[in-house]
């Protein structure tokens, strides 16, 4: 699933100064193969889009960082905080943005879409829930959805997609379409997958200590029913422990390096 990507500005950029540079000097040439010589390149450099996907009801934007690579053959997405209350996912989200700032080449062959908080009303009250009372990761409008919830904290909403951030959420989808998902959790301390996630998951879980593990309840609208069952994305929820330490912070750093630097290809071909 390679997405056609136009050529960057800078590389157009570089190869018109270049054109412009022959044009303007003599350049002689070697005598024997009479071959231009060599340009000196600058690397193609990969840029960052911050991009305000909706301002939820609370009057908070929900923002979507895209790191976009000079050559990008996939596009991933990885967004945390969908449920406020489970502070370690909001701190791996701060250390994971500095990272990705840090390291663009391991996105110089992708587009990294990340979403440091998908429910900012929640995280700002410290709830599972939205603004309004609803679990977001209910309220996907999967083939499971359904009305009834087991507590006020799985609250689903009066109807599928009834939220804001919800909407959000598949729009960007819609118009960005991912090759794989991450969304990060805690406290379960495992990776899950949903459709066809689970070698993705499995290689995260080599390099985050955590298993690999289906959690093995039903999760009625969850975005993983959505985007891994339904719609065939591969989808990894990384549930982290309840508590982010700092030795555990860089374990969980190299399980994201995997999801940001994972080809699907390159699997695919490994296996019989
Ligand atoms: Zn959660």
């Amino acid at each position: 699933m390679m997405h056609g990507m136009r050529a960057g500005f800078s590389g157009w950029f570089i190869f018109a100064l270049c054109a412009s540079l022959l044009g303007c000097r003599s350049t002689p040439k070697t005598p024997s193969d009479g071959a231009e010589p060599p340009i000196a390149e600058a690397p193609p450099k990969g840029r960052k889009l911050t991009e305000v996907l909706t301002m939820t009801p609370g009057g908070r934007p929900i923002e979507v960082h895209r790191f976009i690579g000079a050559n990008p053959r996939y596009r991933a997405l990885i967004f945390f905080s969908i449920h406020g209350d489970e502070r370690p996912a909001a701190e791996l989200a701060d250390a994971f943005g500095i990272w990705l700032e840090e390291h663009p080449e391991s996105w110089a062959e992708r587009e990294i879409c990340f979403i440091p908080v998908m429910n900012p009303d929640g995280l700002a009250s410290r709830t599972r829930v939205n603004g309004a009372g609803v679990d977001v990761n209910r309220n996907f409008p999967a083939e499971n959805w359904q009305t009834q919830a087991r507590g006020a904290r799985y609250n689903p909403g009066p109807f599928a997609s009834s939220e804001i951030e919800t909407n959000a959420l598949v729009r960007c989808i819609e118009r960005l379409p991912p090759d794989w998902i991450v969304s990060i959790h805690a406290p379960l301390a495992c990776v899950d997958w949903d459709g066809p996630g689970e070698a993705l998951a499995r290689a995260m879980s080599r390099a985050n200590g955590l298993p690999a593990r289906k959690v093995g309840y039903p999760t009625p609208g969850s975005f993983g029913s959505w985007a891994g069952v339904d719609r065939g994305i591969a989808t990894v929820t990384l549930e982290l422990d309840d508590r982010l330490e700092p030795e555990d912070l860089q374990r969980q750093l190299a399980g994201l390096e995997v999801a940001v630097t994972w080809d699907p290809q390159r699997e695919a071909g490994a296996r019989p």
